[in-house]
């Protein structure tokens, strides 16, 4: 039994910030070329699915928009099946789109049915506050993503889950929460691709996200060096993936070795 699919979160993985990650497009192409579904899932929800798929043709990786998936979509789609037609305060930045074609009403104020959270870098304390009287009129609490930091180019920035704390802190309320480690955006991909998680592989940065999820849902799970998770804390042994590189470029040999010894 072969690798069928190699499911890749982004940040960290693909790029950091701007730059891709050397070697990332050469060993997209190569597992493509052996066969393999690709699909990326990123948390970030700060953007539309048609932005991550521009971004990954950036770096020289052509994916159709139906492989990229982002917590935006996946809040939309959640939203448009367990509250058809509501409205919701969005606190994200450049994601309305995604939420218009589902149904939903993006509104700007606390009466929305829906507060949904995620990494806006243009939050003010107004922001917070009309989401804060939302959630507190019983507004659905949704957090795109959980993550304590992201990876730029230097270095890391805290992510929407400094956000999402200080609205369950101040409202005492707790978020449901659509990204990794969560199993609902892979389930997406389950949904309307045939996705099997037992054959596929999943490539993260993250050991409490990308990992974790994997381990839960019976995926086989490498971990690269390039964005949050260091090689110490993948020996601690907490999280443990099934493989552990420098980079996305050793990838294709990790699948092609695993293939080989597993088919002797
Ligand atoms: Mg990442």
């Amino acid at each position: 039994m072969g690798i069928e699919a190699v499911v890749f979160d982004m940040d960290g993985v693909i790029h950091r910030g701007k730059r891709a990650i050397p070697g990332a497009k050469e060993a997209v192409r190569e597992l493509r070329e052996a066969g393999k579904e690709i699909f990326f899932l990123t948390n970030n929800g700060s953007r539309t699915r048609k932005h991550f798929a521009e971004r990954l043709a950036s770096f020289g990786i052509n994916v159709p928009l139906e492989r990229v998936y982002c917590t935006s979509y996946g809040a939309a789609r959640y939203l448009s099946k367990e509250m058809p037609g509501c409205s919701a305060y969005i606190l994200e930045e450049d994601t309305e789109e995604e939420f218009t074609k589902a149904g939903i009403r993006c509104v700007q104020d606390e009466d929305a049915d829906a507060v949904v959270v995620g990494l806006d870098r243009k939050l003010t304390y107004e922001k917070l506050s009309v989401a804060f009287r939302a959630i507190m009129k019983g507004a659905a609490f949704i957090a795109t993503n959980d993550d304590p930091s992201y990876p730029v180019e230097e270095g890391f920035l805290p992510g929407a889950g400094a956000i999402v704390a200080s609205l369950a802190y101040s409202t005492k309320k707790r978020p449901h929460i659509i990204g990794k480690p969560e199993p609902y955006m892979l389930d997406l991909i389950v949904g309307e691709h045939g996705l099997r998680k037992g054959n596929a592989l999943m490539v993260g940065d993250q050991l409490s996200t990308d990992i974790l999820m994997a381990k839960r849902e019976g995926m086989m799970s490498a971990l690269v060096l390039t964005g949050v998770s260091s090689r110490a804390e993948a020996m601690e042994g907490k999280i443990s993936p099934d493989f552990v590189v420098e980079s996305i470029r050793e990838i294709p040999g990790v699948v092609r070795e695993w293939e080989e010894s597993t088919l002797r």
